[in-house]
């Protein structure tokens, strides 16, 4: 058990109020007492747990990720020794519940980390992101009870859990999927058969939501979820891709050639998977936005720190420039920007109201500023920050994935152009 998940669960959780006023002003509305107490905040204000957890993770990422982060990109690899420290950090169960080995902290906490990990390596931020965000929510709120006490506290201590909805020829498109299941001759279980492509953490997972087609007769209403194991016969981890950024990270092809499951590895009811499918990755598309605003952070302060510190010409350090410092200034307002919209997304989505405009808006936004800062952070350091020496063209080519996966930038903004039109159509 970490220091930290023990520190942590001494803290009070929610939303730190403010003393009440001692007196309240003469306008006070009864009826408003109760929202008298809470001073606002700004958007990106943390609970004391969060903050704690911030340091933490900054502390952890910054000793003993840092020193393996150029490696792992070079060899393409997630550092086998890294992945243990994750589970003992908690953060591989940062929402999952004590009972089951968990943190047990809320969705605004996950995010921090998130982002903190994203500053120093955006790969193992994936990783950890898609393991929080994407399956243990799945297990947290679709899957039986039996399903949960099977697989939570594997997920919070020691398996990675991928989450395999994209195919060869459904991406954008996603419940155009083509992998079927069927019913066992006695009824007893599903089987799978098809393909998947482009799943995050399949080469260290040993746990896989996989969704299917169990009534193909019936479209997209036919999708349904299961549990996949590593090792199941037919299952099979089949090619791992070659990347422009996030190398460490594994992205990999998976077939399934009639692969029997137990009838209980159905996640909750069948032919409700897209529906599943959807709600989640309304949710996912926070982690990301996250792991985007860490990143343009960590790049811009990988460059801030060269130009202010580091490299002189004309006499000058570069940051001393007129020209170099509006630039930089800029940069930082729009990353604050971007935080001002994750953070907004976060809290709307904990006060129980609808966020999926808040959360596409939170994610396209802080994709395109993590394009835009860490590829003028490569211009900044000039050729030190195009070389393979520091992580300046790291972020850079890290930062491309932002616009494509849970959904790819134009996704995001017909998300937004249908909600906005339903709003204003009269
Ligand atoms: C590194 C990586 C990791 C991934 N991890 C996972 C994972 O863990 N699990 C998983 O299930 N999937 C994963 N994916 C898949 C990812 O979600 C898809 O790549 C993404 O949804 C886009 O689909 P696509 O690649 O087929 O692009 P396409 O859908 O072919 O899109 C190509 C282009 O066409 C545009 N386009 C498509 N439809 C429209 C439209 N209606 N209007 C306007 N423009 C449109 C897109 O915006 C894009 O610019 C991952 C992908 C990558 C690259």
């Amino acid at each position: 058990m970490s220091a930290l998940r023990n520190t942590v669960r001494a803290l009070p959780r929610g939303l730190r109020l403010a003393p009440a006023p001692r007196r309240l002003p003469a306008v006070s509305v009864r009826s408003f007492s109760d929202h008298a107490e809470l001073t606002p905040t700004p958007v990106f204000h943390l609970t004391e747990t969060e903050e704690l957890l911030k340091e933490s993770v900054s502390r952890f990422a910054n000793e003993t990720i840092l020193p393996r982060v150029r490696e792992m990109d070079e060899n393409e690899a997630m550092d086998k020794d890294l992945i243990p420290q994750l589970f003992d950090q908690g953060l591989m169960g940062v929402e999952i519940e004590e009972k089951y080995g968990g943190s047990a902290m809320n969705f605004g906490a996950c995010i921090v980390a998130i982002e903190e990990l994203a500053r120093v390596d955006p790969s193992v931020s994936v990783l950890v992101d898609v393991h929080n965000t994407l399956v243990n929510t799945v297990f947290k709120t679709y899957a039986s009870n039996a399903l949960k006490e099977k697989y939570l506290p594997r997920l919070a201590t020691e398996s990675i859990g991928s989450f395999c909805l994209s195919e060869p020829a459904s991406g954008s498109d996603a419940f155009a999927l083509q992998t079927k299941a069927r019913k066992t001759d006695g009824g007893n279980g599903y089987i799978i058969s098809g393909q998947k492509m482009w799943i995050t953490n399949a080469a260290e997972a040993d746990i896989f939501i996989v969704f299917a087609n169990l009534y193909p007769e019936r479209g997209y209403k036919g999708i349904s979820a299961f549990v996949v194991e590593k090792g199941m016969p037919g299952f099979n981890i089949a090619k791992k891709e070659k990347k422009l950024g996030i190398r460490a990270s594994s992205t990999c092809v998976l077939t399934f050639d009639d692969v029997e499951i137990p009838a209980e590895n159905l996640i909750g009811q069948e032919g409700q998977g897209y529906k599943y499918a959807i709600s989640i990755l309304n949710e996912g598309r926070i982690g990301i936005a996250a792991q985007m605003t860490g990143l343009a952070l960590g790049a811009w302060e990988n460059a801030a720190s060269y130009v202010w510190n580091d490299r002189k010409q004309f006499g000058k350090l570069i940051g001393e420039f007129q020209g170099m410092q509006f630039q930089i200034a800029q940069a930082r307002m729009e990353i604050e920007a971007a935080r001002a919209l994750l953070y907004n997304a976060v809290r709307t989505k904990e006060m129980g109201k609808g966020f999926v405009m808040q959360a596409a808006m939170a994610k396209l936004y802080a994709s395109q500023v993590a394009g835009k800062v860490s590829s003028q952070a490569v211009e900044w350091g000039g050729g030190m920050h195009f070389v393979r020496e520091g992580l300046a063209e790291k972020y850079f080519r890290d930062s491309k994935i932002g616009a494509i996966y849970e959904g790819t930038s134009n996704i995001q903004l017909q998300t937004i152009a249908k909600l906005l039109q339903k709003e204003y159509t009269k």
